[in-house]
C-alpha cells in the first residue's frame, strides 16, 4: 500500500529525512516512535504534500501510484488521511460544514455524486457516536475552544467520514486523558483495523499501542528508521529510552 524508498526531505532548506525507507502492506498497523526532532512530523507532512517540505531524493508509491507527483488534494482523494499533531482552528466554519465540504470534495475528485443532506447526517451521527462526540459540539466552529481530547476525537470523526485507505496519525494520543485515549484507540481500530486499510501511527508513548496493537514498531532517529521490531520494541523503548535502543 505504501512503499517509501530512500526518502530525503528538507524543511526550509534544512535536511531532515535522510534515507528513510518503509513498506506498509494492506491490513498492517505500523508505529513510528522516536525522540523529539527526529523527523516524525516531517515524515507525515512530506507524505501529505505540505508546502515547504521538499523531497530531494527517493520515492513514495501509494497504492501503485507515485504519491510525490500528486497535489495534496489528490493524495486525499486517493485515500490518504493525515491526522495532525496540532489540529488547526477554523473560526466561522462549523465542523459539520467542514466535514461535508471535505467529503464532497473527495467524492467529486473520485467522480462520485455528493451525499444528500440526510445521508450525510446519518453518516456523521454514526461516526460521532463511535467517538462519543456530541453532535452539538460538531455544530461549533472547527476546533475553536475544543479541548485537546475533543480536537483529537473530532479528527477521528473526520477520519471515519472520509474512510481513507491509509491513515498517518501524528501523535493522536498527545493531550489525551486515559478515557479519551481508549475512545480514540477504539475508534482507530473500528475505522481502520481492516484487511484493506493500513495505519502509520506516530507516537511518543507506548500507551496508545495497548489499544491499537501495532504489527511493527519502528524507531526513527536522525531522519531514518534505525530499528524495526514488534510490539515488544515499544515496551523496550519505554523502559530503556531512545538513546539506549536506537544507538
Ligand atoms: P518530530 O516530529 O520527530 O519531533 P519534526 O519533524 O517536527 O520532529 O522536526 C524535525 C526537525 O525539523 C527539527 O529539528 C525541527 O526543528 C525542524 N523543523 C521542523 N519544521 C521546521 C520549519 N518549518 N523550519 C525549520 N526547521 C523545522
Ligand atoms: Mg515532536
Ligand atoms: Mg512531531
Amino acid at each position: 500500500m505504501l512503499e517509501i524508498n530512500d526518502l530525503h526531505a528538507t524543511v526550509a532548506a534544512k535536511p531532515i529525512l535522510r534515507g528513510l525507507s518503509l513498506s506498509i502492506k494492506p491490513g498492517e498497523i505500523h508505529a513510528i516512535m522516536g525522540p523529539n526532532g527526529a523527523g516524525k512530523s516531517t515524515l507525515a507532512y512530506t507524505l501529505g504534500g505540505r508546502p515547504a517540505y521538499e523531497v530531494t531524493a527517493g520515492s513514495v508509491t501509494f497504492d501503485g501510484a507515485d504519491l510525490l507527483a500528486m497535489d495534496p488534494h489528490e493524495r486525499a482523494a486517493a485515500g490518504l488521511f493525515l491526522g495532525f499533531q496540532y489540529p488547526v482552528e477554523i473560526p466561522g466554519v462549523s465542523f459539520v460544514q467542514f466535514l461535508r465540504e471535505s467529503l464532497n470534495a473527495q467524492r467529486k475528485a473520485r467522480g462520485e455524486a455528493p451525499l444528500s443532506g440526510g445521508e450525510f447526517l446519518k453518516l456523521v451521527r454514526e461516526k460521532a457516536g463511535l467517538l462519543r462526540m456530541d453532535m452539538e459540539m460538531l455544530k461549533r466552529p472547527v476546533n475553536v475552544g475544543f479541548s485537546g481530547g475533543e480536537k483529537k476525537r473530532a479528527e477521528m470523526v473526520q477520519m471515519g467520514i472520509l474512510d481513507p485507505k491509509l491513515a498517518v496519525l501524528d501523535e493522536t494520543d498527545s493531550g489525551l486523558d486515559i478515557d479519551a485515549l481508549r475512545i480514540v484507540g477504539d475508534g482507530i481500530n473500528t475505522i481502520m483495523r481492516r484487511p484493506d486499510k493500513a495505519v502509520l501511527l506516530i507516537t511518543h508513548y507506548q500507551r496508545l499501542l495497548d489499544t491499537v496493537k501495532p504489527d511493527f514498531v519502528h524507531v526513527l532517529a536522525g531522519g531514518r528508521i534505525v530499528r524495526t521490531g514488534g510490539p515488544e520494541l515499544a515496551h523496550q523503548l519505554e523502559d530503556e529510552g531512545y538513546e539506549a535502543v536506537a544507538a
